[in-house]
This record gives C-alpha cells, sequence and structure tokens, in this order.
C-alpha cells in the first residue's frame, strides 16, 4: 500500500492516537480481493488480510487514529461525538492514484466511545460490508469494505450476547459535516486550516475560485444532491441521517439501521428506533438539505479571511444562503434523469416525469415491490404487472400513456438504459438477516453467495439464484427487525 496520511498532519486537537485492540482468535469473515488490488496491496498483505484488519499486523506506515467530530442526532444538538469505536489507520493512494481513507471499525474504547464499548458486532458488520458493497455496484457513492473479521471469544451486549467483528472500511473521506460543527463550538481557531485541508485535499478545482468556501460549499451541496438522488432511486434509506453521519464528499457513510425499499411505501421507516419517522425514505431529500443548511451555518466564522473574499459577514451569510438554494434543483435535476431511465422514456420529453409519478402511485397503491415491479417493466412484462394490480383500470391508463411517449423513440436505446439501471438484485433485509444467522454458525458460504450476486447486480445469475433474492418475504411472514444497535 502506498500511505499518505495527510490528515494527521492538521493539529493533534482533532484526534487521538492510538492503537487497535485487537479481537482474541479471530476468524476470517470476508475479504474483497479486488478493492484491496484496487488498493495497491501488495500480494504478502493480501495474504495476511486477517492480521491486518485485526490491526495485530498494521503496515509500518499505518498511523490509527480516532477523529473528533459533533453533530445533530435525530435534529438536537448532540455536542461532541467522535470515533468512538472506529480508528482512520491512515490514508492510501488507490490504482488510480485517488487518496482513500482507510478506516476499522469495532477496534475497542477510544476517548470518544462516551458509553459504548467500542466494539463492533458481527450482525451490523455484515450489514455494512454487504450494503457498501451493493451501493458501489448499483453506481451510488458509497464507502465500501476490504474485508471483516469476527471472533467468538469476545461476545458483545446488545439486545443478547452476539459475537465482535472488525470491519475494514474505505471511504473517499470520513470528514463528516459534524467536523465542522465540532470546530466551532470547541476550537474556531482551526477552522481556516480544516477549511484550507477540505480544500486541497477535496476540492482543490475551488481554490482558484473567487471565493473558494463558496465554490466548495456549491460542490459539497451538489455531491449531496447526488448521492441522495442515487438513494431514491434504487430505493435505499440510510436510517441515521445525523449531521456526523453524512460526509464532504457525498458519499454514503455509516450506514446501520439502513434499508433497501422493498414493497413501495414512500413513508417507510426501516429503523425501528426512529419512532417519528424523521428519516423515512420520503424525507431524505429535505433532511439532506437540513443537515447541509447546520453545515453552512458553520462556515459563517470563515467570512473574514482570504478563503471567503466578502465584503461582510451579512453578505458572505446571504452567499451560503443562496448556495443552499441549488440543492432542491440539482436533487430534482439527478432524480428526474435517473426516473427517466428506469422507465425507459426519453429525458427531453416533458411527459416523462408523469408518467414516472403514475407508475410509482401504482407501485404505491397496490404495495407492489419497487424493484423487481421496475424489472418487469425494463422485461416488457406488461401482463405480469397488470395481474398483479386490482386497480387494472389505472394501469391501463398508464400503459397506454407509456406506450405512447415511447412510440416515435429509440426503443431500444432506452431499453438498454433500462437493463443498466434497474437491478434485478437489491440486499432485502431477509437476504441479510440468513447471511447472518449463517455467519454466526461459521457458515460464511451465504456472505459469499450474496457477495457474488451484488457485484453484478444488473446481470441475471441464474445459478447461484434463489427465489427469495427477488422478492419480498410473504406477508404473513414477520419482517426482519432492524434496530440502531450495532
Ligand atoms: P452512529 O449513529 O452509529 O454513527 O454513532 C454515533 C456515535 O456513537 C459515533 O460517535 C460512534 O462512534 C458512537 N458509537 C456508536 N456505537 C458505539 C459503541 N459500541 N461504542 C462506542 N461508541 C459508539
Ligand atoms: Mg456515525
Amino acid at each position: 500500500m502506498h500511505f499518505d496520511n495527510r490528515y494527521a498532519t492538521l493539529s493533534p486537537k482533532l484526534f487521538h492516537k492510538q492503537a487497535v485492540k485487537s479481537l482474541p482468535t479471530p476468524m476470517a469473515g470476508h475479504f474483497n480481493t479486488e478493492l484491496a488490488k484496487q488498493l495497491q496491496w501488495s500480494d504478502a498483505e493480501q495474504a495476511d488480510w486477517i492480521n491486518i484488519i485485526n490491526g495485530s499486523n498494521l503496515p509500518q506506515e499505518a498511523d490509527p487514529l480516532a477523529m473528533v467530530y459533533a453533530g445533530h442526532q435525530f435534529g438536537q444538538w448532540a455536542g461532541q461525538l467522535g470515533d468512538g469505536r472506529g480508528l482512520l489507520i491512515g490514508q492510501v493512494f488507490d490504482q488510480q492514484q485517488k487518496l482513500t481513507d482507510l478506516h476499522l471499525k469495532g477496534i475497542g474504547l477510544t476517548p470518544y466511545s462516551r458509553m459504548g464499548d467500542g466494539r463492533a458486532v458481527l450482525r451490523s458488520v455484515i450489514r455494512e460490508y454487504l450494503a457498501g458493497h451493493a451501493l458501489h455496484h448499483l453506481h451510488v457513492p458509497s464507502s465500501n469494505a476490504v474485508g471483516f473479521i469476527y471472533s467468538h471469544e469476545l461476545q458483545i451486549r446488545r439486545e443478547r450476547l452476539e459475537p465482535s467483528a472488525i470491519l475494514l472500511r474505505t471511504a473517499d473521506s470520513h470528514i463528516r459535516l459534524g467536523h465542522f460543527e465540532w470546530i466551532n463550538q470547541y476550537q474556531p481557531d482551526l477552522l481556516q486550516e480544516f477549511a484550507q485541508h477540505c480544500l486541497e485535499n477535496y476540492y482543490p478545482d475551488c481554490l482558484n475560485a473567487e471565493s473558494p468556501i463558496l465554490a466548495m460549499a456549491k460542490q459539497v451541496i451538489d455531491r449531496n444532491a447526488y448521492m441522495i438522488a442515487g438513494w431514491q432511486l434504487v430505493g435505499f434509506a440510510h436510517g441515521v441521517m445525523n449531521t456526523d453521519n453524512l460526509n464532504i464528499t457525498g458519499s454514503t457513510l455509516d450506514f446501520g439501521p439502513y434499508g433497501f425499499m422493498e414493497r413501495f411505501r414512500p413513508n417507510w421507516i426501516n429503523n425501528h428506533s426512529d419512532n417519528q419517522g424523521r428519516y423515512t425514505y420520503q424525507n431524505q431529500p429535505s433532511i439532506a438539505h437540513w443537515n447541509l443548511w447546520v453545515w453552512l451555518n458553520n462556515l459563517i466564522p470563515l467570512a473574514n479571511t482570504k478563503l471567503a473574499n466578502a465584503h461582510d459577514k451579512e453578505q458572505f451569510k446571504a452567499d451560503l444562503a443562496t448556495c443552499l438554494e441549488d440543492f432542491e434543483p440539482a436533487f430534482l435535476t439527478y432524480y428526474r434523469s435517473g426516473l427517466a431511465k428506469k422507465m425507459g422514456l426519453p429525458q427531453d420529453d416533458e411527459r416523462c416525469f408523469d408518467c414516472g409519478m403514475a407508475f410509482l402511485r401504482i407501485l404505491q397503491a397496490e404495495q407492489l415491490d419497487y424493484t423487481s415491479s421496475f424489472r418487469r417493466l425494463t422485461d416488457h412484462a406488461y401482463t405480469a404487472l397488470r395481474d398483479d394490480c386490482i386497480d387494472t383500470r389505472a394501469f391501463d391508463d398508464f400503459l397506454s400513456m407509456y406506450h405512447e411517449i415511447r412510440k416515435d423513440a429509440d426503443q431500444d436505446s432506452l431499453d438498454i438504459d433500462m437493463q443498466q439501471h434497474n437491478p434485478i438484485y437489491i440486499l432485502r433485509n431477509h437476504m441479510a438477516q440468513r447471511a447472518i444467522e449463517l455467519a454466526e454458525k461459521d457458515d460464511l458460504s451465504e456472505v459469499e453467495r450474496l457477495f457474488t450476486l451484488l457485484s453484478k447486480p444488473f446481470e441475471k445469475q441464474a445459478e447461484i439464484e434463489r427465489a427469495e433474492d427477488l422478492a419480498p418475504l410473504p406477508s404473513d411472514q414477520p419482517e426482519v427487525m432492524v434496530s440502531c444497535s450495532s
């Protein structure tokens, strides 16, 4: 690996350096060889992945540190947070010379553990491992993971005793919106140095702008709008969109009680701890907007620095607010364009969005499965779709509008778009659950099967597919409950 630990060059007030507290008798969970190669792991490193992830044989250049940050959790100021069970072990260049964070999760107590035990359970590590992999191959910007290990010898108490695990996660950045909140609240003198670091490492083209901060703010807003549009299009609900769980590069991070939507219910909430439904699927765009508003407020003190180039503070505040006005149109542009591709409709036809909404209304009214319904549309399986509807008249009206819009378009190329934007396989809760239950008995075969399946979500894999991969559980079977405890 080729390390360049740039975060560690920042003020030591922003982190705490410490070693990994390894797991006793670590067992092999899963290893993503392709990602390791992409990150330029040597053959020796690949052969010793268990000890690397366990922190017992880290590469010499690794320099593990726990980051401090703050955040708003469920809309409330939560004060200081931080890596309570994670360590940034270093930053490496991948094959494309892109700097990538390597972060271990589940490594024991840090100064930021608060009431927690610093550990992660096998169940949540498998869920995060498979979801990052799934999103990556669905082309949604996301953290991903090189692998995980687990241990029966160290059992962790959540609702029950569970095996412990460590995940080696990758992300283009672990700098959260909440980093700015912590600095602004507790060490405001560091704000300029920190913003400069973000600009140089993640938004270097903004350095030459008249106001580098405003230029960066615009890009952060745009990247988050793109990520959220991606979530909505694949039916992903993050579950805990606190400001400490969104980052400045707009890649999905820290998904615990996430879910991929099955039957189409816009007010669906996968996180059973979210009683008020703050983080439902349909709320995600507005919550992202709210989180970005919180973030922008923490940039105001930069008004008087060269990074802002503002005439006065009031003007700078107004300029930041103007940046946020771009969020909704950016989100809608990405979403509309993605929906047109999923629907197989020409983007430039103004009836296209209404037609997409008509289809979604049918899925909602009939409680149809989001993923397989779009795939049926892709396969022109209109009769099968119609047969699942009670209100066949609404379906017929939709279908005639659909054919009308498509009739003069290049249908072959629209069909190719559909095949590339409508997955056959997503990670349904019951699929992850089955993999977890087997893994807890040391049978990793289902993790392996799902890993393969989700590597190519748009391709039929009849030889490894199970019928349960393609549909929600029958409604007489209990739903898998996903709690916040991880
Ligand atoms: P999350 O909502 O899972 O992203 O976590 C919120 C905060 O709680 C973060 O600062 C985590 O590091 C911390 N945290 C979560 N679980 C634990 C744990 N088991 N031990 C220590 N800290 C934790
Ligand atoms: Mg978090």
